[in-house]
C-alpha cells in the first residue's frame, strides 16, 4: 500500500515535512520520498520536534522534493543530511538558489543563539546545541538538483514529478506526483504554499508573477490552510502604510518593518519606492539590515523569467534596489551597529519577519520603548514567535533574555501576504475539472485547517480532512 505520512504542518503552520512511501517491492520495500523538508518554528512544543528523528532513518529516504525555499519548508534539509540522507534533492533554479543563502543564513543563526545562550547561561540545556551549523548547512547544497518547471522528472521506476507554478514566491511551485501502480496511474498534488490570485488593487507589488496554475486534477490533494479561517482586507494597502509612515515622521520617530528577508522585503522596497516617487511619502532615508535580503535582490535581478509586470517595469525605469539613492543596505555587523546611532526619521526593514531572530531583534530592543516610533508587521506572525506576542497588543517583550517594554505604535498590514485567503483558494479549488477524491489539509492552526474543511465541504461537495501530526494516509 502507497500512503503518506504527515510528519509536519500538520496541527501548525511551520514544519512541512510530507513522506510518501510507494509500498511496492520493485524498489526495495518502497521509494520513499519527503515532500519538503522544513523547520518547525513558533511554540517550544513544537520546535523541540526539529530534535526528534524522522520515523524511519534519514539513510532511507530516497529523495526530497522541494516546493519552495521558506524555511518551514526546507529549514530542516541539513538536519536530514547529518542524519545520513544522501538522496537528490529536487528544487526549481530559483529556489536553489534562494536555499544556497538561506540554508547557511539558518545554520548561522543558530550557532549564534546557541553561542549567546551559553554565554550568559540563559538556557536550561547546558550547553545549548545549535540544531546544525552553517558548514553543515553549506554541504547540504551539493544534494540539490535544478528541475524546471513543467518538466516531468523520475524518482523511481513507479513514480515521477513535475513542478506546476504556485506563485507563492520566486521559485515556488506545487509538486504533482504520479504514482503507477498496477498499471493504473495516481495523481497526488501538493501544493507548498499557495500564492494570490492576481489582483493589483488587494495585493499589489508583487515582484513576481501572480496565479497558481488551474485546472489541477487530482486523486488525492495535499493543500495548505494558513488563511482558511480568514480573509485579507480588500482595500489597497498604500495609502494607509504612507499616511502610517508619514505620522511616525511627523512626531519624530522611526518606522521599523520586520520582513522575511526574501520576497517580502523585496516587495516592501519596490512598494516604498514608488510611494517616494509619486510624492506620498517624503524620501527619508530606507535602511535594508539583512545581508540575506542583499543577497536575494541578487537572485531575484537574475530571474527575470519570474516577473511580474510591475516589477519588469520598476526595474527598467530604476535599475537593482541596490544602487537606488537613499536606499541603504548593511550588510556587515558594523553597518548595522551604525543603524542605532540613526536619531532622525528613517525606516528600517530588518528580519526575521516574526522577530524569532537575526538583526531586527537588536532594532525592536532599542526603538520599542519610544512611542514616537512605529512597527508595521507585514508578515503572518505564527502563534508563540515574539511577532506574535507584539501584534498582540502585549505591553513587554523578551528579548536576548530581557524584558523590553512595548510603548512604540504597533501596527499590521495583512494585504502583503503571499498566501491566498479563504476566497482566493476556493476561487483556485473550483479551477479543477473534478472534485479530487480525497483532499487533507495542511499547513493551518487548527481552527483555521477546520474552518477551511467546512468551508470546502459546504461550498465545493467535495471529501476533506484535516490531517493530523505524524497520520499515515493510504492513497492507493
Ligand atoms: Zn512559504
Amino acid at each position: 500500500m502507497a500512503y503518506i505520512q504527515f510528519l509536519g504542518a500538520a496541527g501548525t503552520v511551520t514544519g512541512s515535512k510530507h513522506l510518501i512511501n510507494t509500498g511496492s517491492e520493485s524498489s526495495g520495500g518502497g521509494f520513499q520520498a519527503l515532500i519538503d523538508c522544513g523547520m518547525f518554528q513558533g511554540p517550544k512544543e513544537w520546535r523541540e520536534r526539529n530534535w526528534q528523528d524522522t520515523p524511519i532513518s534519514a539513510r532511507q529516504i530516497d529523495a526530497v522534493v522541494l516546493t519552495h525555499a521558506h524555511l518551514d519548508h526546507c529549514g530542516w534539509i541539513p538536519r536530514l543530511v547529518k542524519g545520513g540522507f544522501r538522496g537528490p534533492i529536487y528544487a526549481t533554479p530559483a529556489t536553489i538558489d534562494l536555499c544556497g543563502i538561506l540554508l547557511p543564513d539558518s545554520g548561522h543563526l543558530q550557532e549564534e543563539d546557541a553561542a549567546f545562550y551559553n554565554k550568559f547561561k540563559k538556557s536550561k540545556h547546558d550547553p545549548a546545541l545549535p540544531l546544525y551549523t552553517l558548514a553543515e548547512a553549506q554541504a547540504s547544497l551539493q544534494y540539490f538538483r535544478a528541475v524546471q518547471f513543467e518538466e516531468t522528472r523520475q524518482l523511481c521506476p513507479e513514480m515521477s514529478f513535475r513542478f506546476v507554478r504556485a506563485a507563492h514566491i520566486l521559485g515556488s511551485s506545487m509538486v504533482e506526483l504520479t504514482l503507477i501502480v498496477n498499471g493504473q496511474a495516481h495523481r497526488l498534488l501538493f501544493t507548498g504554499d499557495i500564492g494570490r490570485v492576481r489582483d493589483r488593487s488587494t495585493a499589489p507589488g508583487k515582484v513576481v508573477r501572480s496565479g497558481p496554475t488551474e485546472g489541477e486534477t487530482a486523486d488525492v490533494l495535499v493543500m495548505e490552510s494558513t488563511y482558511g479561517n480568514r480573509q485579507h482586507p480588500t482595500v489597497d494597502p498604500r495609502p494607509e502604510l504612507a499616511s502610517l509612515i508619514r505620522r511616525t515622521v511627523e512626531r519624530g520617530g522611526s518606522v521599523i518593518v520586520p520582513a522575511f528577508a526574501v520576497e517580502r522585503t523585496q516587495k516592501f522596497l519596490f512598494m516604498l519606492k514608488e510611494l517616494m516617487q509619486s510624492q506620498q511619502l517624503p524620501p527619508i532615508p530606507v535602511f535594508c539590515d539583512s545581508p540575506m535580503a542583499i543577497k536575494a535582490v541578487e537572485i531575484f535581478m537574475k530571474h527575470t523569467e519570474e516577473y511580474s509586470e510591475d516589477t519588469r517595469r520598476l526595474i527598467s525605469q530604476h535599475g537593482s534596489p541596490l544602487e537606488w539613492p537613499g536606499f541603504t543596505f548593511a550588510s556587515t555587523a558594523e553597518q548595522s551597529k551604525t543603524i542605532n546611532g540613526v536619531k532622525t526619521p528613517s525606516i528600517i526593514v530588518s528580519s526575521s519577519g516574526m522577530v524569532t531572530g537575526g538583526r531586527i531583534l537588536h532594532h525592536l530592543a532599542q526603538r520599542l520603548p519610544d512611542p514616537k516610533n512605529t512597527v508595521i508587521f507585514i508578515g503572518f506572525q505564527a502563534p508563540g514567535t515574539r511577532g506574535f506576542t507584539i501584534k498582540s497588543g502585549a505591553s513587554e517583550v523578551k528579548i536576548f533574555g530581557d524584558v523590553v517594554p512595548i510603548r512604540a505604535q504597533v501596527t499590521a498590514l495583512e494585504q502583503f501576504s503571499d498566501h491566498a485567503d479563504t476566497p482566493e483558494l476556493l476561487q483556485w479549488l473550483r479551477t479543477f475539472p473534478t472534485k479530487p477524491p480525497a483532499t487533507y489539509l495542511v499547513h493551518g492552526e487548527p481552527a483555521a485547517s477546520s474552518q477551511l474543511r467546512n468551508t470546502i465541504a459546504k461550498e465545493l461537495g467535495w471529501n476533506v480532512q484535516v490531517a493530523q501530526w505524524m497520520q499515515k494516509v493510504e492513497v492507493i
